[in-house]
């Protein structure tokens, strides 16, 4: 079976402020009973994640929604540099946000991978209209986004729109939704 994921991601904070973000947003989750205090090996990878708390079903939009049978069902706090991309779900689009073109056929990755080194060249040139942006100004769909923080949920199913603009409110600043497969 599949596993999915859903990340949350602010494209803005950077190293030190997403720490200090996770921190909060950890206490706040803990508090509400969102998620348990106790860390597992409830998430995939090598990382470590929290238990859903009591009141989980109340951030979902679908509040009869079971993770309690799921052995992967835990939340990961990711505070380094990283493409938050999509998983399985394939990628479609790198729109260019000048003219609007798919550039999927052009060489995004490399630009990526620059981004995620830190090196100048992350920039790609528009196959149709020329113009040079930050690969990370492209519009990828399904969405990817690129950060130093984000939030994945383990199986869990959609948010109410109203957790979304708390978790914004407490943040300071706007936040991704990714949703992605293994
Ligand atoms: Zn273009």
């Amino acid at each position: 079976m599949s596993d999915f994921y859903i990340t949350l991601v602010s494209e803005k904070l950077n190293s030190t402020d997403s720490k200090k973000a996770a921190i909060k947003i950890i206490e706040f989750l803990t508090q509400q009973e969102i998620i348990e205090k106790k860390v597992t090996d409830c998430v995939l990878g090598f990382s470590y994640g929290y238990l859903p708390g009591r009141n989980y079903q109340e951030i979902l939009k679908n509040t009869e929604f079971d993770l309690t049978k799921l052995k992967v069902n835990g939340v990961e706090f990711i505070t380094e540099k990283k493409v938050f991309d999509s998983g399985r779900n394939e990628l479609e689009h790198v729109i260019c946000s000048g003219c609007k073109e798919n550039n999927i056929e052009n060489n995004w990755s490399d630009s990526l991978n620059n981004w995620i080194l830190g090196t100048e060249s992350n920039k790609l040139k528009c196959q149709n209209c020329g113009i040079i942006n930050p690969i990370t100004q492209y519009e990828f769909t399904p969405t990817w986004a690129f950060g130093n923080f984000g939030i994945t949920f383990w199986n869990w199913s959609e948010f109410k729109p109203s957790f979304i603009s708390e978790l914004e409110k407490r943040i300071g600043g706007k936040l991704k939704i990714i949703y992605g497969k293994i």
